[in-house]
């Protein structure tokens, strides 16, 4: 037995068989620093995949202020704290007029349960519009939003409207002003049903870029076109920036690339650079109506540690100006993978914004191919790349690596790939 393989089996004791884990042959990892994760054995690997670490695994700025301030003061939120109000000034900058006030919390599933109850709050109805292919987190109410496959939701509450896209259209040959006139029908059709059913309509929640449908083109218009109606029906948009914010997309959020203002905003994964850090964030008026209604409490968040671990995130952000490299270096990378599409046969599309990239992994008739995707994530983590897989059929390679990412970790993760794609091919 490998000193691997008895690490895994006492995980399975330990921690129950079932809890996820990556790649065929798991990854011993010890140790991070800048895009880089190392192995038990020394050996380093291209982090491709974690957007958690978005300024680089252990940042010096970010370790420093963590000591700093847990060395100095770490307690809840029922006490006056400067850099508490400071660190969520800034955040509710970031945004447009509309978003004034936030709420910290310490995942990003807790910080969708508040948005959907704050949109619940401020309407006085309880439905909520999300796609069929999407994960929001994972308590009862938010994880109601997810099932497994497309199927209907169970819950009266839900309606999961097929997610936009151009790449499967919902109707075979449907293109441009056509396709997103008929995404926008299903809309409605879930909105008359909601309200139909005397739910109605509390809000509508999309991850920005549908990033876990698999970062699918979305026809143009659908997006705005789509907050409009849900508006329109009494409803509030949340946006769902766990994976699309804080700079992923080379602007400081995905709403702004895809075209659409939200009345919520919901952010986490990358705030904290691995502390647990999420945040809800509407106008005063929104927030101040949550607060009343129900006294949210979060032991953990809002602390000092929070506020001074996210700040230190933003200036990492601010002053390195990572904005431009994500949105040079990501362009760069989808258009170099878009190239391979023509020589490989199985890239069916390659698609995404700045440091975020999806490649579709196909058969004969574009027939989504799992199995290979897999290979190809595997393959890619033996040459030292770790990337890993999303999508309606799981079948996108998902690269998606800290915004540090540079030039030089490009080329050579593209010969990795091409050296992936010829073997798979053998
Ligand atoms: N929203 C989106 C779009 C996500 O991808 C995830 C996690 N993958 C979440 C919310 C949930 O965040 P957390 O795991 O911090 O609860």
């Amino acid at each position: 037995m490998t000193a691997t393989d008895d690490l895994l089996a006492r995980r399975n004791r330990a921690l129950g068989a079932g809890a996820p884990l990556f790649y065929e042959h798991p990854l011993h990892i010890v140790r991070g620093e800048g895009v880089y994760l190392f192995d038990s054995n020394g050996r380093r690997y291209v982090d491709m995949y974690n957007n958690v670490p978005c300024v680089g695994h252990a940042n010096p700025r970010v370790v420093e202020a963590m000591a700093r301030q847990q060395g100095t003061l770490n307690v809840h939120s029922r006490y006056l704290h400067e850099s508490v109000v400071t660190f969520c000034e800034r955040l509710a900058a970031l945004h447009g007029p509309q978003i004034e006030s936030v709420i910290l919390t310490c995942s990003g599933t807790e910080a969708n349960e508040v948005a959907m109850r704050m949109a619940r709050f401020a309407t006085g109805k309880r439905g909520i519009i999300c796609t069929d292919a999407t994960y929001h987190g994972n308590s009862e109410m938010v994880g109601a939003l997810s099932r497994l496959g497309r199927a209907p939701s169970p819950n009266p509450w839900v309606r999961a409207i097929p997610f936009p896209e151009t790449y499967r259209p919902i109707a075979p040959g449907l293109t441009g002003e056509a396709l997103c006139e008929a995404y926008l029908a299903e809309l409605a059709k879930a909105i008359a049903d909601l309200q139909e059913s005397g739910e109605g309509v509390a809000a509508m929640i999309l991850c920005s870029i549908l990033a876990n449908e698999g970062l699918p083109d979305i026809p143009d218009g659908f997006m705005p076109r789509a907050a409009a109606m849900v508006r329109e029906a009494g409803g509030l948009v949340i946006a769902d920036e766990v994976q699309a914010g804080y700079g992923r997309t080379g602007q400081w959020w995905g709403y702004e690339v895809t075209g659409f203002t939200p009345d919520i905003v919901v952010t986490g994964k990358p705030m904290g650079n691995g502390l647990p850090l999420a945040a809800t964030a509407a106008s005063r008026a929104l927030v101040e109506t949550f607060r009343a209604k129900t006294r949210y409490f979060n032991t953990f968040a809002s602390s000092p540690l929070q506020a001074a671990v996210g700040m230190a995130v933003l200036d990492e952000i601010e002053q390195r100006d990572l904005l431009p490299n994500v949105a040079r270096v990501g362009a760069a990378l989808k258009d170099a993978l878009a190239q391979r599409k023509g020589v490989s046969a199985t890239i069916g599309d390659v698609r995404g914004h700045g440091l975020f990239v999806g490649v579709e992994m196909i058969g004969a008739d574009k027939a989504p191919d799992t199995v290979l995707a897999k290979r190809v994530i595997n393959t890619l983590k033996d040459k030292g790349f770790l990337t890993s897989n999303a999508g309606a059929f799981a079948n996108v390679v998902k690269i998606r690596p800290p915004l540090p990412f540079s030039d030089a970790d490009m080329a050579e993760f593209l010969v990795a790939w091409d050296e992936t794609i010829a073997e798979l091919a053998a």
